[in-house]
């Protein structure tokens, strides 16, 4: 157990996590980030960020998370590159651990995240960036006058088609049944939108392509008929996780596993608090992530004080 007691605990150096942080250090308060052993997020796994405000030119995700992590350190937080594997919030200093380490503190962050799921292909893995992406607010830019091909059946799928549509000459979404899980009112969008076709009852077994993506091979579940579809991009919309599996039992999750918050950043504990897509499964945004870790550290310092907790 380390003997320091922090001000605030910071689980996670995505935006949230870090926006957190620079909040955090800059109300002197003193600060330990949990990086991660694979830090910063999803952005790490993005190529040309166009929408994060300030940047004129495109950013890469990683330099803008390496920008974010220095603007941090420069108001005096502290990082540790690995993972919190538990933490207990039911006594006081509350506690977040690592595989080595115990740490306290009397304020803590919840900024971990979310992950998209994949369909678990090595081809999807390989060309991951290349034509594959989970995200179509992100990259769908990229894809003007090119086809697309969007796997899922739920809200997202049907929401980032019809965005892709704005750039893409046509996009086909394949959804491994005939019903769509998506509402009605986005259904109705998506097969009204001329540029959107539908191939049901169908799963990709492998995104074709070498250096790029140049198709899926698809095979239908019912007649077991495969088939290829030539497309520039592949956009995987078949949900994303929280990654709160170790805040089960010590704070309120929801039936999905997303953070339950009440009252700006507040969770079910006192002195807990979550920002980003772990409480967020809507808007998902890299500045709607940093805009959430700011209001945690307002939130945490705001606690502190009042509580006559703050320590440093
Ligand atoms: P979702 O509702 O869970 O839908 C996931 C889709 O992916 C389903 O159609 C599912 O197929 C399919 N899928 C899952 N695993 C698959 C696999 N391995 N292979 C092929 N297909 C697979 O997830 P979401 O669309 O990301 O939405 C998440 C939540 O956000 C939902 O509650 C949604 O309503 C909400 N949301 C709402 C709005 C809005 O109201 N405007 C916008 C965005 C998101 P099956 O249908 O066969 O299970």
């Amino acid at each position: 157990m380390k003997s320091v007691i922090y001000d605030v605990i910071v689980i996670g150096s995505g935006p949230a996590g870090l926006t957190a942080a620079v909040y955090s250090g800059r109300a002197l308060l003193k600060t330990l980030v949990i990086a991660g052993v694979v830090p910063g997020g999803q952005l790490m796994l993005t190529t040309e960020v166009e929408n994060f405000p300030g940047f004129e030119e495109p950013v890469l995700g990683p330099d803008l998370i390496q920008r974010m992590t220095k603007q941090a350190e420069r108001f005096g937080a502290e990082f540790v590159q690995d993972d919190a594997t538990s933490v207990d919030f039911k006594t006081r200093p509350l506690k977040v651990k690592t595989a080595s380490e115990t740490y306290e503190s009397n304020a803590v962050i919840i900024a971990t995240g979310a992950s998209a799921k994949w369909l678990g292909l090595d081809s999807e893995t390989r060309l991951r960036g290349k034509g594959v992406s989970s995200c179509a607010t992100c990259d769908g830019f990229f894809f003007r006058g090119k086809d697309a091909v969007t796997i899922g059946g739920g809200d997202v799928a049907m929401e980032d088609t019809i965005f892709l549509t704005k750039f893409v000459n046509h996009a086909t979404i394949v959804h491994r049944r005939k019903e769509l899980r998506a509402s009605k009112i986005l259904q109705e969008r998506a097969f009204k939108n001329p540029k959107i076709s539908f191939v049901w009852d169908t799963i990709v077994e492998e995104v074709l392509g070498d250096r790029k993506v140049e198709g899926v091979r698809i095979r239908n579940v019912k007649t077991g008929k495969q088939d290829v579809l030539k497309c520039d991009g592949v956009f995987i919309a078949i949900g994303h996780q929280p990654n709160t599996a170790m805040f089960q039992g010590q704070i309120e999750l929801d039936q999905k596993g997303y953070v339950v918050i009440s009252q700006g950043t507040a969770t079910s504990v006192e002195g807990v608090f979550a920002g980003g897509d772990a409480r967020d499964f809507h808007y998902r945004q890299a500045v709607t992530a940093a805009g959430d870790g700011c209001r945690a550290a307002m939130d945490a310092e705001y606690y502190l004080e009042e509580k006559g907790l703050r320590a440093h």
